[in-house]
């Protein structure tokens, strides 16, 4: 038997599911794609199909640290300022040269950072433990000269082994990786010019309503500009997709028909606005009958009326689908919560939640109906404890308040009220402000 809670959550499509249940709905319906070899230099983000080992050491040779002279350490041992040893200096060495002679007794060689260190040597003493600033050299002469040598180094002082930094063969990055820019560094530092990654996947996105227009039109009077679209379009970047605008379609079965049919070269189609209980709201029907229905309402606040399903195409598996509601906030925080985890998975991405940390809540949200509610709020660092504040106005509609935040404050669906001063858990969509708040206010 139902409670009566739950008959009140049964839906004209079915009942009403939890954030979980719909993610794992929607989770289950998306598969990570094939992998694919592409330049390295446009990986950033993307997450490794295959381990990489390395085939060299790195660095490839022993070289020095610092710009100097190689020494015989045994040459130099008594050396200090007021006793400098004096060594003949038969050779130089710039980075980029090879260096395959040996160091003679009472010789050294003029070395520079990163140049090979010559054969024998025992460590490089830095030009200002000698006399070298007295010398007037001639920049590119490699006449003989003496040099003082001022200090008495360790063995191996400024020499960096080789294979210091990576071994070869061994494993530098393992499969699963999301790549960073020092991961593409470390990759390139091994001479890799292209890697093994997931393929990122193609996100179509359509809006829909007659009362949109494109940003950029002439301004009508009834009518809006199609915010969602932009906002979905930057949101699947960020999370790592590849966006295909489909444009607007009208609250008509045909125009939704002849714009989704653009969507099928994609993985995943997104549309915004027609799911909830409007006479125009239409796009819940278009999925029923083109396709197969999974999911039909969320318990969330903002974001309830969302659908999911997946749209039959001719050859290929089934289209998923995820019907966000149309008011900017809630599609946006649909978004996070759903459409953001399926691309994760697609691009191969093993972590999928969203970074949550816990602040102090500033002021109170109310949770009426028995909704999860995330509440837009701005998160801030007070001498090192985070304070979350809402960020302005929670309807739905209202996306100056999402601009404004950094985060999703999450009342649970089983609590009445958040007050000020509890602890509250925050998904955080962004750290930029985080930090620099306080030093922004001050220098206004
Ligand atoms: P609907 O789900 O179609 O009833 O739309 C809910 C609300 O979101 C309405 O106020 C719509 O005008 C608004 N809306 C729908 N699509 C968009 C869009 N692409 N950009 C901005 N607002 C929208
Ligand atoms: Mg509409």
């Amino acid at each position: 038997m139902p409670s009566i809670e739950q008959k009140h959550n049964l839906h004209q499509h079915g009942p009403m599911h939890s954030v979980e249940e719909t993610k794992s709905i929607i989770l289950q319906s998306v598969d990570t794609l094939a992998s694919e070899n592409k330049p390295l230099i446009d990986s950033l983000g993307q997450v490794l199909s295959k381990d990489i080992t390395s085939h060299f050491d790195i660095p490839p040779f022993p070289n020095s640290s610092v710009d100097g002279y190689a020494v015989i350490h045994s040459d130099v041992v008594s050396a200090s300022k007021n006793s400098p040893i004096k060594l003949k200096v038969s050779h130089r060495v710039y980075a980029g040269e090879t260096a395959n002679f040996e160091l003679e007794a009472g010789h050294s060689a003029r070395i520079m950072t990163g140049a090979p260190i010559p054969k024998k040597t025992s460590a490089v003493i830095p030009f200002e433990l000698t006399n070298e600033n007295l010398l007037n050299l001639g920049q590119n002469t490699r006449e003989s000269y003496t040099i003082e040598i001022h200090d008495s180094p360790s063995i191996n002082d400024n020499i960096r082994p080789q294979g210091e930094d990576i071994k070869k063969n061994t494993k530098i990055l393992k499969r699963g990786a999301i790549l960073k820019p020092a991961d593409i560094g470390l990759c390139a530092s091994i001479g890799l010019d292209s890697i093994d990654v997931f393929q990122r996947p193609k996100v179509a996105i359509l809006s829909t309503g007659n009362e949109l227009l494109s940003p950029g039109e002439k301004f009508s009077s009834g009518k809006i500009f199609d915010s969602n679209s932009y906002s979905l379009y930057s949101s699947i970047i960020q999370a790592g997709g590849i966006p295909l605008i489909l444009g607007i379609a009208k609250d008509s079965i045909e125009s939704l028909k002849e714009k989704i049919q653009e969507s099928f070269d994609s993985d995943m189609l997104v549309t915004s606005a027609g799911v909830s209980k409007g006479d125009y709201d239409i796009v819940k029907d278009f999925l029923s009958k083109n396709g197969k229905i999974k999911l039909w309402s969320v318990n969330m606040k903002p974001g309830k009326p969302l659908a999911f399903g997946t749209l039959k195409r001719n050859d290929q598996k089934p289209l998923p689908h995820i019907g966000l509601p149309g008011n900017p906030v809630s599609s946006l925080v649909a978004f996070h919560q759903f459409v953001r985890p399926a691309i994760y998975k697609m691009m191969g991405r093993k972590t999928i939640e969203i970074p949550t940390i816990k602040a102090i809540l500033e002021n109170k949200i109310e949770n009426a109906d028995g909704r999860r509610v995330y509440a837009r709020v701005f998160v801030s660092n007070k001498n090192g404890k985070l304070y979350a504040s809402l960020s302005g106005s929670q309807a739905s509609n209202v996306l100056s308040s999402m601009s404004t935040a950094n985060g999703l404050a999450i009342c649970p669906e089983n609590i009445p009220v958040k007050n000020s001063g509890e602890i509250v858990d925050v998904q955080m969509l962004g750290w930029d402000e985080l930090e620099t708040d306080e030093s922004l206010q001050d220098s206004n």
